[in-house]
């Protein structure tokens, strides 16, 4: 590579690496798009409900930019929530040239109404098929584009690079060897953690790799405590969490316990639309008091044709397990969805370390608060990963705010020990258990330190081993147990029995670093 300035390296195939990968080929640059899967694979493809977007003639982005305040319970960077917000209609304008099928009624655009937002502003695709819609035309553009891609390459860690950027260590499966790339710009676009949950919306590779590489890089993580559940997964044993999008209790569908009784309507004034964390807590709280695993949403009112044409792919993923959602009532239950913390960044997606940014799920922005905004999380991939390509082309140096509350953690010293999937299973169980939904301070504590216990188990012995994929779900596990320890009160997504109120001395953030003897390439 001659200049490897003009090389960037972009890991990640959903919105965020498909968009950042795309405008960066616009610029004039030559990105390398490397992913785990296949190009598709991600969990951009399996979003439904839509993305947010001020276009509505009732709508205005100081209205979005508002909803998203609120919703973040306090914490929303207002920086960073007002350039979303004021930079949607452009990003929605981009994906529909780029070919995005969006949905119109009558010739104008079709909007739908999600949780917490005042207005009608969530754009959508094939229906309940958006992500799907956006993926696949994002895909097609880049291929088109003849943009560099590693499918099945997985970044294992980074090291340190020559200021342009840090080298990559990626492993070329099945079972590859360890491929060095050389110093260049990276973006890490690698999504969520919601699978280190063991009940979760999110698919397989989302165990927030991502955000263990940067930290043992040496980068700032920041917001780790603040995990998003989904309160309407599909709940049957056996059967896969499923999400039944919001977008349905938008249409008019209630949640009912087993009795048949609306039991939102106790729980906040905007009932079956109350924030997120709202929602999921009066969910589990109900399971909690009826001893039945799930509760039901009930769509019975929605007319049968409305429902069937706004949410094909639900309604035959229902048909398969024999309810028809217009007549039967569909057992739900909340699990782990999106991951609010993650790589500290600044609004053009720089890191703390010079040649790294970050866009999309894997990154903290600050954008969402303490609870994000159903739908604008696609609409940060786009928002952010744009910054990011203008970057690339014209860097110029900055980076993330240090939180006050920043804690320096010691990585483990390691032991190199073998990896096996029963071990993932412990990790998902114990968050699970001890850092979901209610979390009480024994149970931050002893899911720490299991946590801690097993990084110093599989954490690499020496420097130039290459972490694998346990030793990397442990730390990241171990960044949301040490988080949500730290955070004495409960707000937004994050809630804890002995702290069940909001206090004014937590009106911040919390950042987590790696102490600088331990820093390095592994
Ligand atoms: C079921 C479901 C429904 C949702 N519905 C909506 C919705 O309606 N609206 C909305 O706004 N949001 C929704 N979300 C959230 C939204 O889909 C995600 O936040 C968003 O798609 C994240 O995009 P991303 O590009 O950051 O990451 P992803 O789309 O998750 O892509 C991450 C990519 O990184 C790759 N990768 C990960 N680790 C590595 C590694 N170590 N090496 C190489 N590659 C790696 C993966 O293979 C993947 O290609 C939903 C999420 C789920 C799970």
């Amino acid at each position: 590579v001659k200049d490897p300035k003009r090389h960037p390296l972009i890991v990640g195939s959903g919105i965020a690496g498909l968009y950042v990968a795309l405008r960066c080929r616009e610029m004039g640059l030559r990105p390398t798009i490397v992913t785990q899967g296949r190009l598709e694979e991600s969990n951009t493809r399996y979003a439904q409900g839509g993305i947010a977007a001020a276009v509505g003639p009732d709508d205005s982005p100081a209205r979005h930019f508002a909803d998203t305040v609120k919703a973040g319970d306090g914490l929303v960077d207002r920086a960073a929530a007002r350039l979303l917000a004021n930079d949607a209609p452009a990003r929605i304008a981009a994906l529909a040239r780029y070919g995005v099928p969006f949905d119109t009624i009558e010739g104008h655009i079709a909007l739908g109404r999600e949780a917490a937002h005042s207005r009608d502003r969530i754009l959508h695709a094939g229906g309940d098929a958006t992500g799907l819609s956006i993926e696949e035309t994002l895909k097609r553009r880049v291929l088109e584009g003849g943009i560099d891609i590693e499918e099945r390459t997985t970044l294992r860690t980074l090291g340190p690079g020559d200021g342009v950027g840090p080298v990559a260590v990626v492993v070329r499966a099945p079972g590859g060897a360890a491929v060095t790339h050389e110093a260049r710009p990276v973006v890490l676009a690698t999504g969520g953690a919601g699978n280190l949950y063991r009940q979760s919306t999110n698919r397989p590779f989302a165990m927030g790799e991502g955000i263990a590489i940067a930290f043992r890089t040496g980068a700032l993580v920041a917001d780790m405590e603040f995990v998003q559940f989904h309160p309407t997964a599909f709940w049957r044993e056996g059967a896969p969490r499923y999400l039944i999008t919001e977008a349905i209790r938008g249409e008019g569908a209630r949640l009912v316990n087993d009795a048949g009784e609306r039991f939102m309507l106790e729980a906040h004034p905007d009932a079956e639309l109350a924030p997120r964390d709202v929602v999921a807590r009066a969910v589990e709280g109900e399971i909690a008091r009826s001893e039945h695993p799930h509760v039901y949403l009930d769509a019975t009112r929605i007319p049968r044709d409305r429902l069937f044409a706004r949410f094909p792919s639900i309604c035959r993923f229902l048909t398969l397990y024999g309810l028809d959602p217009s007549k039967d009532r569909i057992p739900v239950a909340p699990v782990a969805h999106y991951m609010i913390g993650g790589i500290a960044t600044d609004l053009d997606g720089r890191t703390s370390i010079p040649g790294l940014y970050a866009a999309g799920e894997v990154a903290a922005t600050g954008v969402h608060g303490a609870n994000r905004l159903g739908s604008n999380s696609l609409l940060e991939g786009l928002v952010f990963g744009e910054r990011v390509a203008l970057q690339l082309r014209h860097p110029t140096r900055g980076g993330p705010k240090r939180p006050a509350r920043t804690i320096e953690l010691s990585l483990p010293p390691g032991d190199g020990g073998a990896e096996d999937t029963a071990t993932l299973d412990m990790i998902r169980t114990r968050l699970w258990e001890d850092v979901g939904i209610v979390r009480t301070p024994e149970g931050l504590r002893a899911a720490l330190a299991a946590m801690e216990a097993l990084g110093r188990d599989v954490e690499p012995s020496s420097k130039g081993t290459v972490p694998g994929t346990v030793a990397n779900a442990a730390l990241t596990a171990s960044l949301i147990a040490r988080a949500a320890l730290e955070r004495t009160e409960s707000r937004g997504a994050h809630y804890r029995t002995d702290w069940p109120r909001r206090r004014k001395i937590w009106e911040r953030h919390v950042g987590l670093s790696a102490r600088r003897a331990s820093r390095g390439a592994r």
